[in-house]
């Protein structure tokens, strides 16, 4: 099937739109870094108009999961509270969220029990269908810019796993800093190119997605992304994803402990059998599990976690300084 989707050649950083480029060594064709910023970037994409499609996240597609998977629901749940713990840390609870490119609405439902006024925009109207029916969550099934929602008016726009997608990340958090109010906060979560995670899987990492995935990002270099696109990052975090009812190889998975999946003698000596949503699973024991979590915490402290999450502050509109300098001498402070 994917044979015959249209690709298209990325000639230029989707970080900062350099032309000049060099080979890295992953990825058939080989993926590219920027000689500029050092993005790194996939040599070609499909068309986007053939990947985001119905289906797209029922697992009904090449492209696209199975966002519907009761472990999957579970996953993205536990995953949603660690992301607005972190996103409360900066911004403090109860404000006004934006999600763009909801999806489902798993981060919205979450966000909206913890007290926050939640809206989404998602394109595939699928999932906004289920967002809205399912969830009784606000969600307008279309893209942020024709959405019709009042541009500076949210405290928090934030998009999850979006910005790898664009063919230009500048641009796009241009756009989402537009929704955003003036000393309002833009979130992006990518996955993370500097992960053990990515290291240790060479080309079967989760987040390479060939013809999906355009731009591959780490702390820095997103950081830098963002800087460019004018906002000012205030907390840059990698987290990993391990929760209380994980199974042992979801969690193995998530740290990129490929070699120790599903093999029987590990599985014995540090797991257990136990119940995951109706399915016999092997959990992991109790030691196990602290150790785990304990590498989890030393990949954020080293930056190599699963995902990087940034999020960054969007500075007051700036004054025209011919018309500001000379008319209101408080406008310099
Ligand atoms: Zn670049």
């Amino acid at each position: 099937m994917t044979a015959e989707l249209r690709a298209y050649q990325v000639h230029n950083c989707p970080g900062c739109g350099e032309d000049r480029s060099h080979p890295v060594n992953l990825g058939d064709p080989p993926l590219r870094r920027c000689d500029r910023c050092s993005v790194v970037y996939a040599p070609q994409y499909a068309d986007p108009s053939e990947v985001y499609v119905e289906g797209y996240l029922f697992g009904e597609t090449p492209f696209g999961l199975d966002l519907m998977h009761p472990i999957f629901q579970a996953f993205l749940a536990q995953a949603a509270a660690t992301r607005l713990r972190l996103i409360e840390k900066v911004v403090g609870p109860n404000a006004s969220f934006l999600d763009v490119g909801c999806g489902t609405g798993e981060l919205l439902a979450v966000a909206r029990a913890r007290g926050w006024t939640t809206t989404g925009v998602e394109p595939v109207s699928q999932s906004a269908e289920y967002a809205i029916q399912q969830r009784g969550l606000q969600v307008i099934p279309d893209l942020l810019e024709r959405s019709g929602l009042p541009e500076h008016s949210f405290d928090v726009v934030s998009a999850f796993h979006v910005v790898e997608h664009m063919i230009d990340a500048q641009s796009f958090l241009r756009t989402l800093s537009r929704w955003a109010k003036p000393g309002g906060h833009v979130v992006v979560e990518v996955p993370n190119w500097r992960s053990f995670h990515r290291r240790n899987a060479g080309p079967g990492w989760e987040g390479l997605r060939p013809l999906e995935h355009l731009g591959h990002y780490g702390p820095e270099t997103l950081k830098a992304t963002m800087r460019r696109a004018g906002l000012r990052p205030v907390l840059v975090r990698t987290p990993t994803f391990l929760w209380a009812r994980q199974t042992l190889d979801h969690r193995l998975d998530a740290l990129g402990l490929y070699k120790w999946k599903g093999r029987s003698r590990p599985q014995r000596v540090f797991g257990r059998p136990g119940q995951l949503k109706g399915e016999a699973v092997i959990v992991p024991r109790r030691l196990t599990a602290l150790a785990l979590a304990g590498l989890g915490a030393t990949y954020e402290r080293l930056g190599v976690g699963q995902v990087v999450l940034a999020i960054a502050e969007v500075p007051p509109p700036t004054s025209e300084p011919s018309a500001r300098s000379a008319g209101d001498p408080s406008a310099t402070q």
